[in-house]
């Protein structure tokens, strides 16, 4: 996987971001401030432009995409999605090429990281919901042997099960635990987001 992918993946989320923005919103509006889809496509948005000239390693792609986040999205995914992609990036090997080992290693700590800027654990309502069991499904297919595309999809429906897990839970991290009870009966949007990302890495994996 070289830094055309890790752009690839970039874009293909932007683009995701940008189909599902409505979507997005509706469901932060249902227990949040209605403005996580706007965001998130503000903040892609910017992404894809800071990626307009291509770097030259996944490193540095990582590193760009998650400096424009924390700079562009206000809100509270911009700095924890900003941080997961800069770990992320942290933790690859500055070379041209990287493994799919290197990928899981690295999706673990982007998971670590968000966990230790929101300090929310699993089963708090949160995107750390979607991305925890994304980062360990990635890892122990990586190291069982699947194919990059086997490992890819196992995180995706790692991060989809877990994202619908959110639904009957009340929120204890983020604007939602304001609501209290009336936070259960409905996906975390941080939760859904997770998910399109996912499903755009394994689309880039595809293209
Ligand atoms: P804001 O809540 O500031 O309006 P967004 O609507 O863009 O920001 O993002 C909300 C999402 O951010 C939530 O659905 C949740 O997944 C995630 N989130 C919020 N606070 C935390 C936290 N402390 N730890 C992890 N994720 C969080
Ligand atoms: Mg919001
Ligand atoms: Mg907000």
């Amino acid at each position: 996987m070289d830094a055309a992918f890790f752009t690839a993946w970039m874009t293909r989320t932007a683009l995701g971001v940008a189909a599902a923005r409505d979507e997005l919103t509706r469901l932060d509006a249902a227990i949040g401030d209605a403005d996580h889809g706007t965001n998130l496509d503000r903040g892609f948005t910017a992404v894809r432009e800071a990626l307009a000239t291509p770097p030259a390693t996944p490193r540095e792609v990582l590193t760009t995409a998650g400096t424009t986040l924390i700079r562009k999205v206000g809100g509270a995914s911009g700095p924890l999605y900003g941080t997961a992609l800069r770990q992320m990036a942290a933790r690859l090997p500055a070379t041209a090429e990287v493994t799919l080992a290197d990928l899981a290693d690295a999706l673990t700590a982007g998971a670590d990281g968000v966990r230790r800027l929101g300090g929310a654990a699993e089963g708090d309502k949160t995107m750390v919901d979607a991305l925890a069991p994304a980062a360990r499904a990635l890892a122990a297919a990586a190291g069982s042997g699947a194919t990059t595309e086997e490992a890819l999809d196992a995180a995706l429906r790692a991060a989809e099960e877990g994202a619908r897990a959110t639904i009957p839970l009340q929120a204890r991290k983020g604007r939602a635990s304001y609501l209290g009870e009336r936070s259960v009966g409905h996906m975390d949007p941080g939760a859904a987001s997770t998910t399109l990302i996912l499903a755009a890495l394994r689309t880039a994996c595809a293209e």
